[in-house]
Parts: C-alpha cells; sequence; structure tokens
C-alpha cells in the first residue's frame, strides 16, 4: 500500500536530517558519549559545553536566559512541573488556579490531579471562535489565585491566545502565567519578556527534534520558585534531576537554533498551502473551518464536514494520515473536547478532522489531498 499523505504535524514532526546528524554524534564510543554531571574529565566538559550550546538555541529561540531553561522529558513532563511545582511552593498564598476547557490533556488532567488534591480550578468557556478573551481572565481571578496556565497556539483547531494581554492582567495581580507553547515554540515568535510570562513549556517533536525531550522556562526576575516533582542528584538547578541526555538535547537546541532561522519562510510557505486548502475545501457545501479564522496559526485546519461521521470520514480518507480529535484521545471515539466546547452539535463535532501541515509539505501533497477530499464528499 502507497503511504500515506502525511498531514498530521500537530501530532509529531518527522526530525530534521540536520538534527538526526547532530544527534547522532552524540551516541557512540567515538562520538560525545560522556556525561554532562562528570566533572573530573574532559568527556563530561565536552557533553556539558554541548548541553550549554543547545541550552542557549532554546533559551535564544524564546527570549529568555539560557539559566531560565530546564530540560524535562517533553511537554507533558514540562506542564506538570510548571502546574504542580508552583502550586505546591505556593500553598501559603492559595489554591486556585485559572486555565481553560480546551488545554491539552497534558494541563487539564494535571489540573484535575490538583483538585483530587484540595486545589480549586477555574476553566474558562471560549468563544465560539476557539478565542479566551484577557477579560475573561481578568473576571476570574480571586484573592487565591495562584496560576493563570492558558497554551499559546491550541493543537486541535490552531487559534492563538493573546499571550500579551494575559500576561499583563497576570503580571499586575502578581499571578503567576504558564503557557503551553508546545503547538507554537519554532513556528511563531515567542517573547517571554515582552508577554511578562511566567513558565513556558516546550516539545522537541513538535518542531522537527526528537520524541521524548523538552524544556520548561522557569523565569529568573522576578525570581520564579518550583517545587521539583523528580529527585535524584539536583541536575537542572534542582528542578528536575536524572542524568541529561545528551543527543536528545542536542536535537532540541538544533532544532531550536534551525527554527531561529526558519521560521519565518516556513510560516509564510504553510500559510499560502493552508490558505489554497482551505478555499477549495470550503467551497463544498456544508464544510467550514473550526475556530477563528485570522487568529491562527496556519499550519492548523479544522474542518467540519456536515452530514458525515467521523470515523467513516477517517475510513474513506484513509489516503491522508490525519487525525479527528487530537491524537492523545483518538483511543476514544468520542467528538473532540475542543471542538465541542465552541458550542457546535455533537455531531458536527463528531464530524470534524484535523489537517496539519508543515515544513516538508509539498504544493503537489496539498492539491491531492484537496481532489480526495473533495471527491470523497462529492458522492
Ligand atoms: C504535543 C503537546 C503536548 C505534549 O507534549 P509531549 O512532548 O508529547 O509530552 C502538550 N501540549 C500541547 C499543546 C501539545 O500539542
Amino acid at each position: 500500500m502507497l503511504e500515506p499523505i502525511y498531514l498530521d504535524y500537530a501530532a509529531t514532526t518527522p526530525v530534521d536530517t540536520r538534527v538526526a546528524k547532530a544527534m547522532m554524534q552524540c551516541l557512540t564510543k567515538d562520538g560525545n558519549f560522556g556525561n554532562p554531571a562528570s566533572r573530573s574529565h574532559s568527556l563530561g566538559w565536552r557533553a556539558e559545553e554541548a548541553v550549554e550550546n543547545a541550552r542557549r538555541h532554546v533559551a535564544d529561540l524564546i527570549h529568555a536566559d539560557p539559566r531560565e531553561i530546564v530540560w524535562t522529558s517533553g511537554a507533558t513532563e514540562s506542564n506538570n512541573l510548571a502546574i504542580k511545582g508552583i502550586l505546591e511552593k505556593n500553598q501559603a498564598k492559595g489554591k486556585h488556579i485559572i486555565t481553560s476547557q480546551i488545554e491539552h490533556k497534558a494541563v487539564l488532567d494535571t489540573c484535575q490531579y490538583m483538585v483530587s488534591q484540595g486545589y480549586k480550578a477555574t476553566y474558562l468557556q471560549p468563544d465560539s471562535e476557539g478565542l479566551i478573551s484577557p477579560e475573561q481572565v481578568a473576571d476570574s481571578l480571586q484573592e487565591e489565585t495562584v496560576l493563570v496556565s492558558l497554551m499559546h497556539v491550541n493543537n486541535e483547531i490552531g487559534v492563538i491566545n493573546d499571550l500579551n494581554s494575559i500576561g499583563k492582567i497576570c503580571r499586575d495581580k502578581s499571578v503567576f502565567f504558564h503557557v503551553d507553547a508546545a503547538q507554537s515554540a519554532g513556528k511563531l515568535d515567542i517573547d517571554v519578556v515582552q508577554d511578562n510570562i511566567d513558565l513556558l513549556s516546550i516539545s522537541a517533536h513538535k518542531m522537527y527534534g526528537p520524541k521524548g525531550i523538552g524544556a520548561l522556562y522557569v523565569r529568573r526576575h522576578p525570581d520564579v520558585k518550583l517545587v521539583a516533582q523528580i529527585h535524584g542528584g539536583g541536575h537542572e538547578r534542582g528542578m528536575r534531576s536524572g542524568t541529561l541526555a545528551t543527543h536528545q538535547i542536542v536535537g532540541l537546541g538544533e532544532a531550536a537554533r534551525i527554527a531561529s532561522q526558519e521560521k519565518d519562510a516556513d510560516i509564510q510557505r504553510i500559510k499560502n498551502l493552508a490558505d489554497t486548502f482551505i478555499t477549495q475545501i470550503t467551497k463544498v457545501e456544508g464544510m467550514g473551518l473550526n475556530g477563528s479564522r485570522d487568529c491562527r496559526y496556519p499550519g492548523i485546519v479544522n474542518i467540519h464536514f456536515g452530514g458525515f461521521d467521523g470515523e467513516t470520514l477517517l475510513m474513506t480518507l484513509r489516503e491522508l494520515a490525519i487525525s479527528s480529535g487530537s491524537a492523545c484521545t483518538s483511543a476514544s471515539v468520542e467528538p473532540s473536547y475542543v471542538i465541542k466546547a465552541l458550542g457546535v452539535s455533537n455531531a458536527l463535532a463528531d464530524a470534524s478532522l484535523r489537517f496539519s501541515f508543515g515544513r516538508y509539505t509539498t504544493e503537489n501533497e496539498v492539491q491531492k489531498a484537496i481532489e480526495i477530499v473533495t471527491k470523497v464528499i462529492g458522492k
């Protein structure tokens, strides 16, 4: 069988060959395999240098200082460390967190766990376009609020939150602001200083790096302190113990370095491809875009197919590697909670598919995808 056309970049991206090459140099006996924590010989120093080089690339990508980057196993762990770490550290201040109904499960499940531990959570409902307004955030702040956790780009519908306005509100009220930037890092400009962000989660495998590595930005000025969730040796300034995975870290660093240089060109190309796709697909009766048309990262396109059901759609579109709802919930046949939060019917939420585009998507692939979709739907 022919390989399907890959339009699932929001689920994961292939590793850039330049990234893979850099990683391979950190594995074998003749490579940079030392333990970055080994202080007594040159192999350790060399590995540490590679790790610190990568830290600088990741910091540069979001306008942070390298000392503000903590390595984790991915955005799921970063979200856990950010939310649990800050709430546990600030119990004396209060026990309230504000987030939204359309966060990734890595945030929602963590909040739910904290609620089971006696914390309170407010889940903001987005408008029908999928946007959370800064006023909503301001209105839901309480005396007890410690943290606002909102994503930058939504992984299912691609809408972008107004980080700058929300960050200002949080800073004014001395409430910590955490951003899940798994879908935006390496794609959109991020400036943690300008946007008053205290904590920010990054995942390598959403930006052409390897799976199993990520980072958490932890602000130093003003100093943000977290309770560690993994103990054992005090690596990463005590915030996250464990031997640093040089090859993984170097992979994320190289992915960040490339993204800094190429993200503007990438997004322009992706936007042109996605615009063509949306224009052609939504010409068909019953098809429409879920979420805001304007305030969005162009690489994630979520379409509702009136009159169809999700399973049938995926079956008939087997030539395309796409997803219904998010990959993380695709084990269940429940319609996506993100689409449902926009206020659309269960039937339409169920008949929604995510097409996501990336660095290697070609015009030819997009044209083929348009043909396949319009042919199937036309029947
Ligand atoms: C993929 C993703 C995550 C999880 O990241 P991992 O590195 O796979 O753990 C978290 N949040 C969002 C928005 C994502 O897209």
